[in-house]
């Protein structure tokens, strides 16, 4: 059977228990997942019933011998979390998978978890994704070396561009955080997984809630191998692109610095003067040399510039005391979180925040202040 009897679904409960024992890993490839069902936060996976239901179901027959009757076929005890091939290989390969060999593999494999909760490897997603639809499946590129043990997530799409929708879009930030930090002081030594696609602004306004004191990875999208990446894999790293970085600045003795970053598309200062309502201003500009979409991609690259960014502004800003801070960001969703990370409250002023539009006018947008 696929998945689970749509006749008597599986309560969240079950549901928790299972993809919590099996630490989110198919139990036979190891391979990652997380699925969600649309709209809720809720950890699903891929359920395979070992003594299937129905009186066709695979292994049907070998029920009595397990202990496993109609009561208990949906009961966790009962299932195994695999990937969508595993799951489909043992429902076709009967032979090859009995109901006891199986419930080998989920015992191996839920034990093989527990080893290694108790070696302190947890982690929590954290889905922000409000553009583009919601995430049903997450697929990483490379296995992360931790047993996740929640998956939060904020899926709404974002559609409300006035200042009043990007308030909310900052009190659902401050909501997500907060069950976020629930669950951080629930696991001990736990670290955050965050998979980012949303408008720019409230990525950045999330990275200053999550701060450099909580242990994260950032994930970006590939999209052309539609998988999640971090940091990049060994064929790559010797061989990532040198981005030629630079940072130049303009003093003029003013309280109101302008920060312009290029990464994807160049930010023009003639855009800037649109909105921004000072005739006089202090100007960073950091840019790589050639802005294009998917140029920034890995870790290695995102840490480049958000380090960089932090180290000018911040040297800036002691030397000058601004008042305010106006951020143009042309770049990817996992370094707008970075930038966001980098801003230390207790020194940095009040950072506006302006949304890239790339066809419409005016090009930057204000959002909002963090
Ligand atoms: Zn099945
Ligand atoms: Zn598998």
């Amino acid at each position: 059977m696929a998945v689970s009897n749509p006749r008597k679904p599986l309560s969240a409960g079950d549901n928790l228990d299972l993809w919590l024992r099996s630490g989110g890993m198919c139990a036979m490839c190891k391979k990652q997942l997380i699925l969600e069902e649309l709209g809720t936060k809720t950890n699903i996976g891929e359920k395979a019933h070992v003594i299937g239901h129905g009186d066709k179901g695979p292994r049907r027959e070998q029920g009595k011998m397990h202990g496993i009757d109609d009561a208990s076929i949906d009961s966790s005890n009962n299932l195994i979390f695999l990937c969508s091939e595993h799951h489909k290989l043992i429902d076709t390969q009967k032979e090859l998978y009995p109901a006891k060999r199986l419930f080998e593999i989920k015992k191996a494999h839920e034990d093989f978890v527990l080893s290694r909760l108790n070696i302190n490897n947890k982690s929590i997603a954290l889905i922000h994704k409000t553009m583009h639809g919601p995430i049903d499946q997450i697929v990483l590129s490379q296995q992360i070396d931790s047993v996740l043990v929640e998956c939060i997530s904020h899926q709404e799409q974002f559609t409300d561009f006035s200042l009043e929708g990007w308030e909310k879009g900052k009190e659902d930030n401050e909501k997500l955080y907060k069950t976020f930090i629930d669950y951080y002081q629930t696991y001990n030594g736990v670290r955050a997984e965050v998979f980012p696609l949303s408008p720019i602004p409230l990525l950045i306004h999330l990275g200053t809630l999550i701060s450099d004191t909580v242990p994260v990875t950032i994930y970006q999208y590939d999209r052309y191998k539609q998988v999640w990446v971090s940091s990049a894999p060994p064929h790559v790293i010797g061989n990532l692109p040198d981005l030629e970085l630079t940072a130049s600045y303009v003093e003029n003795k003013t309280k109101v610095l302008i920060c312009m970053i290029s990464v994807s598309y160049p930010v023009h200062i003639e855009d800037i003067k649109v909105v921004v309502n000072h005739s006089q201003f202090d100007l960073l500009n950091i840019s790589v040399a050639q802005p294009s979409t998917d140029l920034v991609l890995y870790r290695e690259h995102v840490l480049q510039i958000s380090k960089l960014f932090k180290m000018r502004t911040e040297e800036l800003h002691e030397k000058n005391r601004y008042n305010d801070i106006h951020l143009f960001y042309a770049g990817p969703a996992g370094l707008a979180i970075e930038l966001g990370r980098c801003v230390n409250k207790n020194i940095w002023p009040y950072i506006h925040l302006y949304q890239y539009r790339f066809r419409e006018m005016p090009r930057h947008l204000h959002a909002l202040s963090v």
